[in-house]
């Protein structure tokens, strides 16, 4: 394809959402990672705009909160519904501007799917408790309310899942979003806000229910530092986290933080060695390595590290690296040449602590892409877990490890600042338990017998330590996204204080 009909591609995928030719114009330039070429432009936000913004939000919040949450949920069905009619287009967005294969482009428009769906039926399952009352006549209950604005601010990597599982739940729960999305992928943001404000006028909500606000770190920023935001979503690197998190409990606001994985799997001496080559492959090797939940770390049990390196380099060997719209690829580009260097020198780092590249590490020229960054996923057996195996590297190096004990592997798997997603390869039952038990693996998922990535939205997502503690999408990861509120109601007659307190 030449860059023309990249931009071709990109502009019809847009007008077919519902994305007006108006909005691709502006001063920030939108690159496809497939060839470094330029693809569209779009209008960058500041400060001062994304205040109006969040200012539209909290009016529109102030009707939408009173909406009753299974009403709100209809028009999280609908969302759901539009964005299945348009996944092709979607996807190939996310593809253009991300760089994901087809496959996994399409796999992240169905988890938006997925969670719209999921969402619908909280909209009748916003449960709060009751409880005994220790005084006659009285009862006390938990009610759950809408928050306010939710600030989202999004990475590149899943440019439209993370804003979905947000918007779905959030909405359901009765709060606004503002939105601001990765600056290196605003198009896919523009297509899923087109078609969220269809629904939204569809369904007579209130206009500025949701508002997209393209740009850096100014408009994150400006997000971060309002006080109509009781909830700043933040996802992206430790390092951004670092400068949200303070700043955001400085006014008391709350954030969701989920930051930077260092995922690990260990394989123990019982591990069916070929569905354990399968997983590592694509948790490792897949999205080129540019999951948070990207496996990071191996730790295998020293009588079975030879043959699973066998088996493991030899797959890596025949990986198809290239243009994610030629059929069959299954690894695609870097995001940009920082990420290049970045992985270049993490393997640099890791031959002079002693590591030994076992397989990959190059860059891998595509035809008619010169300016884009291509590479063959890496494998270095490393003689120790040395700083450089303890820092994310968002690229696609594998880092392998011995152990002999599991009690060895398990404080070897621990022993880094993130917590993101773990896993055991084992057809052993008490070693696997030992690894899920509150001394095993210290991350927010814990797997068995599947690799690190590739979560379902079923479950609550999110990790511990520099990742950030924060849980989104399924289980009662909705509670963030409203105030809890107790009520004693007294129906007694009398006033009786708790603790038989006498007064007046
Ligand atoms: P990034 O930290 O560079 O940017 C993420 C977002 O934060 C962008 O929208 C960016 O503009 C914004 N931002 C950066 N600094 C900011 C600041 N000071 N104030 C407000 N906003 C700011 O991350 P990236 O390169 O886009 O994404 C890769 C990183 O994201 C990796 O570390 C990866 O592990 C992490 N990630 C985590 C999860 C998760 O769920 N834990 C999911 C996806 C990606």
């Amino acid at each position: 394809m030449t860059p023309e009909e990249f931009r071709e591609s990109a502009r019809s995928a847009l007008k077919s959402c519902g994305v007006a030719d108006s909005a691709l114009a502006g001063a920030l330039t939108v690159r496809t990672p497939l060839t470094g070429d330029e693809l569209l432009s779009v209008h960058e936000a500041d400060g001062p705009e994304t205040d109006a913004a969040v200012r539209a939000a909290h009016a529109a919040y102030q009707q939408w909160q009173t909406v009753p949450a299974p009403v709100r949920g209809a028009l999280v069905k609908r969302l759901g519904q539009l964005i299945g009619e348009h996944k092709d287009e979607l996807a190939t967005l996310v593809t253009l501007e991300a760089g994901k294969i087809r496959s996994e482009a399409l796999g992240e428009v169905q988890e938006m799917i997925d969670v719209c769906d999921f969402a619908v039926g909280l909209s009748r399952q916003l449960y709060g408790r009751t409880m005994p009352s220790e005084r006659p006549g009285h009862r006390l209950m938990e009610t759950w309310h809408p928050l306010g604005v939710v600030g989202v601010i999004s990475a590149f990597n899943f440019p439209v899942a993370v804003w979905s599982w947000n918007t779905a739940i959030a909405l359901v729960c009765g709060d606004a979003v503002v939105w601001k999305p990765s600056e290196k992928t605003p198009l896919t943001a523009l297509a899923c806000t087109a078609l969220l404000d269809r629904v939204i006028a569809e369904h007579g909500a209130p206009a500025d229910l949701h508002r997209l606000v393209v740009g850096g770190r100014a408009v994150g920023e400006a997000l971060v530092d309002s006080a109509l935001v009781p909830l700043v979503s933040a996802t992206g690197s430790t390092r951004m986290g670092r400068e949200v998190g303070p700043r955001v409990a400085a006014r008391f606001g709350r954030s969701l933080l989920e930051l930077g994985g260092n995922n690990a799997a260990v394989v123990t001496p019982s591990a069916d060695l070929d569905l354990t080559t399968r997983a590592v492959v694509f948790a490792a090797a897949g999205t080129a390595g540019q999951r948070c939940t990207t496996l990071r770390r191996l730790i295998v049990h020293r009588s079975v590290a030879d043959e699973l390196l066998e088996k493991l380099t030899t797959a890596y060997r025949k990986l198809p690296i290239g243009s994610p719209l030629e059929s069959g690829t299954l690894v695609g580009p870097l995001i940009d040449e920082n990420s290049y260097r970045a992985m270049n020198s993490a393997l640099d780092a890791a031959r002079a602590d002693g590591g030994e590249v076992l397989v990959g590490g190059g860059r891998r020229d595509v035809p008619g892409a010169p300016d884009a960054y291509y590479v063959e996923p890496a494998i270095v057996r490393m003689p120790s877990q040395t700083e450089i195996v303890r820092t994310e590297t968002f690229a696609p190096v594998l880092y392998v490890l011995g152990y002999e004990t599991l009690d060895e592997a398990i404080a070897l798997h621990n022993d880094v600042p993130q917590g993101l997603s773990s896993g055991i390869f084992t057809r052993d039952q008490q070693e696997a338990e030992r690894f899920l038990a509150a001394d095993g693996a210290d991350c927010g998922i814990v797997n068995v017998n599947i690799g690190t990535s590739g979560a379902e939205i079923g479950g609550a997502f999110g990790g511990e330590k520099e990742t950030g503690g924060g849980r989104e999408s399924g289980s009662d990861a909705w509670r963030a996204y409203m105030r809890r509120a107790t009520n004693t109601i007294n129906a007694s007659g009398q006033l009786l204080l708790a603790q038989d307190v006498s007064f007046l």
